[in-house]
């Protein structure tokens, strides 16, 4: 990796979260766990110089992956060359139109993403993933391990955050290994962790506002150290004695902290609200 990143003049963004995998054995474990099989189309975010994208490429159909940084483009032409089933978008992956993308290249197949994850928008990119309802299977995601207990927190629980209540609602999630910082060039300061979501064929509760829903989950957790009663009366900008009322008309104290609350209990004090 070194030699062909040199023969390149290639340089590492740190902006661009360019941690790349070199432990040989996490990449076909990763491929493997995220659904890679005969049938399925893959979709990676952030090829770098093509690791995973080649463990991916041995075992399913297609792969299409998502790359920002064109500096990368030869090298994966190089480091791809042996595979015909591999395509590189050359974009952010926030901009990209994903459902277009998935009816263009997988019509009619089952569809998994797969990617180790640049680490500067691993929220904003699993939001980006889950919003949209894409028809997808499952999100294998290698990110920081603080990263990964809490997508893989079950809300409830006390490493529960406001992202874990997302991806609860949306899927199941598990966390699946850790890899140490050697495990990348340039090596990282933390150790990370692989978490796989299974998309859920409907959210896990059912609420009349899904809008209003998350915003009242944001705000809950948007002041750490407050009672969810606190956070929510000054993140929606609502009288905390209405908000207390209405989370004690759904049941609980009104001291309750916003990582005891699952999400039917979130859907419990939405309703009250109203
Ligand atoms: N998959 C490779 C590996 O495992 O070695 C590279 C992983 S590296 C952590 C993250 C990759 O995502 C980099 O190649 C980086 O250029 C790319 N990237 C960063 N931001 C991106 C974005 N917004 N859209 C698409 N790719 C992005």
């Amino acid at each position: 990796i070194r030699d062909i990143l040199a023969r390149y003049g290639f340089t590492f963004s740190k902006a661009l979260g360019q941690n790349f995998l070199i432990n040989p054995s996490v990449c076909p474990r990763m491929a493997e766990l995220g659904g890679a099989a005969p049938g399925v189309g893959m979709i990676e975010i952030g090829a770098g110089i093509g690791v995973l994208t080649a463990e991916l490429a041995r075992r399913c159909d297609k792969v299409v992956c998502i790359e920002i940084d064109s500096r990368l483009l030869p090298i994966l032409d190089e480091t791809l060359a042996g595979f015909d089933n591999v395509s590189i978008v050359n974009d952010d992956v926030l901009k990209v139109d994903l459902h277009q993308l998935i009816a263009r290249e997988f019509p009619g197949q089952e569809v998994a993403v797969c990617a180790n994850l640049p680490y500067y928008i691993t929220s904003p990119i699993i939001m980006h993933l889950l919003e949209q309802r894409l028809p997808i299977r499952s999100i294998t995601v290698m990110v920081q391990k603080e990263a990964a207990d809490r997508l893989a927190a079950a809300p409830g629980t006390r490493a529960s955050s406001a992202i874990s209540c997302a991806v609860s609602y949306y899927a199941t999630s598990k966390l699946m290994f850790t890899a140490a910082p050697g495990s990348f060039y340039p090596a990282p300061k933390v150790t990370s962790a692989v978490v796989r979501m299974d998309i859920r064929p409907t959210p896990a509760v059912q609420v009349e506002d899904e809008d209003g829903y998350f915003a009242l989950i944001r705000a809950a957790f948007g002041q750490r150290r407050k009672t969810a009663a606190n956070a929510i009366a000054s993140g929606l900008g609502l009288p905390k004695d209405k908000v207390i009322a209405a989370i004690e008309a759904a049941g609980f104290d009104a001291r309750i902290r916003p990582e005891a609350l699952t999400l039917e209990d979130f859907a419990a004090v939405q309703r009250e609200l109203k």
